[in-house]
């Protein structure tokens, strides 16, 4: 930006284009295609600077449909977030007052919004008090956070010092996960210096949860450092491993435990759904994101450990010339990879404070009603089932029930182009179980039931259309076929 540019007019032309953006209704996906946004982006680097309202006018032109409409309620795929408002503006100020969060005296105000959100955080998903929080792009670093705060730990047990000796000399630290776990957590294992021979893959039961027992027996026969990684929220059939339970077998085979969860550790906000994930905060650490269920901006996420010293231990970064904060101040750098970044605890403090306890526990008891919603309503329609049990915000579909396993799939992949194309409302499909199915998570901020009901009545057109197409009457039809191969 050239110094003589005000900052005034910029910053409204920003904020109009913004307030045009979220004022407004997109298609939910992308309509613009690769080569175009190409042909919009990939121009000559400029010799000469333009002029800041130029350069903006320029971005918000080439970007056109090539945005993902997340902040809107018609959204599914993934597991995302909306972007709050209050978060998006909160943001604005923190990138204007340009602060670098890394450490006390770079940044107080950012340092000590950090701490009062830890505090918030352990608060909201009751976990121990005494945990530090690392503030990261999202849950896959904060699992690597934790983890590596696990790797140093099980090795000090094991009378190994990992910061002393390096990783290359240690003892062999086995972990031990779900078969489906996140897919996150191998990158990050992989970070981290593991390999597929140090895993031990537990089996799982039909929601995906882990097998308690299968851990014990699979410990039992184990000797030497070890790390068990369950989850909190799996990221098909929204179930939870039985994290109390885990944790303690975890310890009587004095294992660390951590716990992945990115959206579901977020229903402890919620009494009516606190039985889900009873004893989770008996694990060592874990990982949630802040730009999934409580709608932060991306990117935030937060890697929670209970010794801190362990924490600390795995992330510290120390020298002279960072100079030392004030008795008692929080050095945001102890607790996440990064020493210069983005001050994210100013956007999480204010997405919390606009929530409230109350607000954060409607939006996601209102999430998980319209999932029950939607999967009552899609249990009444021929040609679709419900694959999962429903006890979150996540369903699995898949279409055709009673036809060949590969016909199926087929079916349900049309039945997910069908919806793409017409683009009113935003799935993605995925393989679970050697199935292919399409995937539903209600997540995104505003939805509610009158959104689950268009997105049923979305559905059960595209099955119909689909069905019409595949099998014209007088043919099989989808659901009233008596027996597949698998049934
Ligand atoms: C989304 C998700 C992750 C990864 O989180 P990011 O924020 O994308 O890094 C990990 N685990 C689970 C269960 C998730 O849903």
């Amino acid at each position: 930006m050239k110094r003589e540019e005000d900052f005034e007019a910029l910053a409204r032309s920003a904020m109009e284009r913004a307030v045009a953006y979220r004022t407004g209704r997109h298609p939910p996906r992308p309509t613009a295609d690769l080569e175009t946004l190409r042909a919009r982006f990939s121009i000559p680097l400029p010799e000469e600077g333009l002029a800041g309202e130029a350069v903006l006018a320029a971005l918000d032109a080439a970007a056109e449909g090539g945005l993902t409409a997340n902040t809107q309620p018609d959204f599914y795929a993934w597991v995302m977030g909306a972007s709050h408002p209050v978060g998006v503006v909160a943001e604005w100020l923190a990138t204007s007052w340009g602060q670098n969060a890394g450490t006390y005296n770079t940044a107080p105000a950012a340092a000590t919004a950090e701490d009062a959100v830890s505090r918030w955080l352990l608060e909201l998903l009751d976990l121990p008090r005494e945990s530090s929080v690392g503030f990261s792009t999202g849950a896959t670093m904060a699992s690597t956070i934790c983890l590596a705060a696990a790797r140093s730990d099980v090795l000090a047990q094991a009378g190994y010092c990992l910061e002393q000796e390096g990783i290359f000399g240690a003892p062999r630290i086995t972990v031990f996960l779900g078969e489906e776990a996140h897919a996150t957590i191998y990158s990050g294992l992989r970070y981290l210096g593991f390999g597929d021979r140090d895993l031990a893959s537990i089996p799982v039961d039909e929601q995906g949860r882990m097998q308690p027992a299968a851990l014990r027996r699979a410990l039992q026969g184990h000797d030497g450092p070890a790390i068990v990684v369950c989850q909190a929220g799996h990221m098909m059939s929204g179930d939870f491993d039985p994290v109390g339970e885990i944790a303690d077998i975890a310890h009587a085979h004095g294992a660390w435990c951590h716990v992945d969860g990115a959206f579901g550790l977020w229903s402890r906000t919620v009494p009516e759904l606190v039985s889900l994930c009873p004893g989770a905060e008996r694990a060592d650490s874990w990982a949630v994101d802040g730009h999934k269920w409580l709608q932060i901006p991306y990117d935030s996420g937060f890697a929670i450990v209970r010794r801190a010293d362990a924490h600390r231990r795995a992330m510290n970064t120390s020298a002279s010339y960072l100079g030392e904060a004030p008795w008692g101040a929080r050095t945001p750098s102890q607790f996440c990879p990064e020493l210069s970044r983005r001050a994210r605890g100013f956007a999480a403090w204010a997405v919390i404070q606009s929530l409230g306890r109350q607000g954060i526990r409607e939006m996601v008891q209102r999430h998980c009603n319209c999932a029950r919603q939607l999967a009552t309503l899609l249990r009444e329609e021929p040609g679709v089932e419900v694959l999962n049990r429903v006890v979150l915000n996540q369903l699995a579909l898949s279409f055709g029930p009673g036809l060949p396993e590969a016909e199926r799939n087929r079916m349900t992949d049309a039945v997910a182009a069908h919806l793409a194309r017409q683009n009113r409302v935003f799935l993605e499909c995925a393989n679970w179980r050697g199935r292919r199915v399409l995937r539903v998570s209600v997540i995104s901020r505003e939805t509610g039931p009158a959104d689950i009901d268009f997105l049923a009545g979305e559905i059960s057109a595209a099955v119909r259309a689909v069905s019409a197409r595949e099998y014209p009457p007088g043919q099989h039809r989808p659901g009233s076929v008596t027996a597949g191969p698998r049934d």
